[in-house]
């Protein structure tokens, strides 16, 4: 099923997309209680995808932007209250992105707070409409090293850079994420190019150092995947520390 989002702006028919899954008490996607959107489709291929089901297989729920607005409605006076609101994940948003937009414009209109969960390698898809109804991104810069990122991602680090620099132009909010894989991401230099890059923006509110994790390698193997990261060790609490180090020698200190 081909499930790019029709744009009703456009065609006057409502957005239709395709969700993963839903969560209703998230706590750790952006400030508060957040209601968060799972959205299959991801332009990346990250070894350590621990949604490969949402990412490389298009699998989900078709619905349209109003459905999922009515049931984001039954929460709002709750998440409100939390000091929280709505986060957009994935999968990346940005695959999808007029359902996405269709979203984040009901959640405005519910007076909700947004996040936008993203590697950005998508970010130039984001117009400026589409960036002044989000509240919040939470980035994952996935390596510093151009060869690293690929290495990881399959993609190329150039358009998150590109995206990070224009939402620190518009002093748009950010969390950093940083992924520490053993032998892919946690050498020094990767860790530092991320960490010097981020701090010359200015607009980088909390950095995250998220150690590499085997919780989603179950997945690879249902969907029939070989998990490219099988032999691959979590990280030491020294790896993780040594990391945090570095982001703080640039200015950070880091809440995770
Ligand atoms: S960007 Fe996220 S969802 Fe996409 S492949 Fe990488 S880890 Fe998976």
């Amino acid at each position: 099923m081909d499930f790019m989002s029709l744009n009703s702006l456009e065609t006057g028919v409502p957005a239709k997309g395709l969700v993963h899954s839903v969560e209703t008490c998230g706590t750790v996607d952006g400030p508060g209680i957040r209601y968060i959107v799972f959205l299959s489709g991801c332009s990346l291929r990250c070894k350590y995808c621990h949604n490969p089901d949402t990412s490389f297989v298009r699998r989900g729920k078709e619905m349209t932007a109003e459905e999922v607005l009515a049931d984001i409605e039954r929460y709002a006076g709750f998440l409100k209250g939390s000091g929280g609101g709505v986060t957009l994940s994935g999968g990346d948003p940005l695959f999808q992105i007029e359902f996405s937009r269709e979203i984040l414009n009901g959640c405005k209109k519910l007076g909700l707070h947004t996040a936008l969960d993203t590697s950005g390698a998508l970010g130039a898809e984001a117009d400026e409409a589409y960036l002044s109804l989000v509240d919040l991104v939470l980035l994952d810069i996935k390596a510093g090293v151009p060869a690293s990122y690929r290495a990881t991602t399959g993609g190329d680090l150039e358009p998150t850079l590109e995206f990070a620099r224009r939402l620190g132009k518009m002093d748009k909010k950010v969390w950093l994420r940083y992924v520490l894989v053993p032998a892919l991401t946690d050498n020094e230099e990767n860790v530092k190019r991320v960490a010097e890059f981020a701090s010359a923006l200015g607009n980088i509110e909390r950095v995250d150092v998220l150690p590499f994790h085997k919780i989603g390698a179950y997945k690879w193997k249902e969907l029939g995947l070989k998990d490219p990261l099988a032999e691959t060790p979590e990280p030491t609490s020294e790896a993780v520390a040594r990391a945090k180090a570095i982001f703080s020698a640039a200015g950070f200190s880091c809440v995770k």
